[in-house]
């Protein structure tokens, strides 16, 4: 069966430019996709066919040689290659974002291509008042960092690393999944495309080119902070591979509980204790606030559970250092359980001034009583 016109197989003229091709050929592997077309020996011929012509094409050589020799021009073994296992990279190249290849187009660089280091996270616990404040706190990083007997090689000194068996120093395998060929990073190596033999291995680091250290680092809390938000601190994860950047360092940030205040977003709350007699003749509270101490007028028939409110005493809001929440005290007005005998004299003659108003509530309590008698 002689092949057809590989300008004829996309349908485009012979002075198409990369982009006409490359457009013509995207419909065609669209329309006769076998996932479009599942046991369709007709389509998957018409795709075959389109790839060809595309892998062909698409390359300034081969596509020179294509338009002076014809098929003969690239014919498997004529040196400029015909169709093979290479097409479908282009697949994944050129379909990546409609099939959800998603390593599209990587298998070529992989190997070589700096990759940045891992992102560590890491607890950091401050106190009400830091979080408060902001605050310089050392903190102990925990990271593998590149070993320093074999400068991040791996290797004993005067060793040297071999390409890996598996991949043939690709860094990637291709693993057929049906119709296609699907590029995977070679596990052998980690995508390397070398290993160390046991004997070549450095002494400190086992060959693993990169040892766990403790560092201290210093860091800047911005006031406001809150349990549960991720301080960033840029380029003090682990170190990157082949040149690429080092990973971040994020610190979690959990703030200890108060004694006294409970903290909602800027807000701050607490439970004022107020005795029975502060409450019924009024009296001013010292506050220790987050700002200082501050004085809190309670006015005379002061009932548990009102609520004073203590406008910017609250806690600074993140990134805005001169705006701050307000404060809210709910006044809880104290029973006293041990009484001294002065104290108890007094409560009695208390009781007995009050008899004229107890019965007054005697008698409503009555009517009560009568009414379901
Ligand atoms: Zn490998
Ligand atoms: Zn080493």
């Amino acid at each position: 069966m002689s092949k057809r016109d590989y300008y004829a197989v996309l349908g485009v003229e012979r002075n198409a430019s990369a982009q006409e091709i490359k457009k013509a050929y995207r419909a065609l592997a669209l329309k006769y996709h076998p996932d479009k077309n599942p046991d369709n020996k007709e389509s998957e011929d018409l795709f075959k066919e389109a790839a060809e012509a595309y892998s062909i094409l698409s390359d300034t050589e081969k596509r020179g040689m294509y338009d002076q020799f014809g098929h003969a021009g690239v014919a498997a073994g004529s040196g400029a290659g015909g169709f093979d296992e290479s097409v479908f990279s282009g697949f994944e190249d050129i379909l990546g974002d409609f099939f959800g290849f998603g390593s599209g187009g990587r298998r070529r660089s992989a190997r070589n291509r700096p990759q940045q280091g891992r992102s560590l996270e890491q607890l950091l616990t401050l106190t009400f008042q830091e979080a408060f404040e902001g605050c310089e706190k050392s903190v102990e990083v925990h990271r593998a960092e590149p070993c320093e007997t074999c400068t991040g090689s791996g290797l004993k000194t005067g060793a040297k690393s071999h390409t890996c068996s598996t991949c043939g120093g690709m860094g990637q395998v291709q693993v057929q999944s049906g119709f296609f060929a699907i590029s995977r990073t070679c596990h052998a190596c980690g995508g390397r495309g070398q290993t160390i033999s046991p004997s070549d291995r450095c002494g400190t680091c086992h060959g693993a080119k990169h040892i766990e250290k403790t560092r201290p680092l210093d860091v800047t809390v911005t006031a406001g902070v809150d349990t549960g938000m991720k301080l960033k601190v840029r380029g003090q994860g682990e170190p990157g591979a082949l040149g690429g950047p080092a990973g971040d360092l994020y610190l979690v940030i959990k703030v200890e509980d108060h004694e006294f205040f409970k903290r909602e977003g800027e807000n701050l709350f607490a439970r004022i204790p107020i005795s029975f007699s502060q409450a019924a003749l009024s009296t001013e509270i010292e506050i220790p606030t987050l700002h200082g101490v501050e004085t809190l007028k309670v006015p005379a028939g002061t009932q548990t559970g009102k609520q004073f409110r203590m406008k910017r005493a609250g806690f600074s809001i993140v990134g805005r250092p001169h705006r701050f929440g307000d404060l809210f005290l709910e006044a809880v007005v104290v029973t006293p359980t041990k009484i001294n005998k002065r104290e108890r004299e007094l409560l009695e003659e208390l009781a007995e001034i009050e008899g004229d108003h107890i019965t007054e509530h005697k008698s409503v309590f009555q009517k009560v009583k009568d009414f379901f008698n």
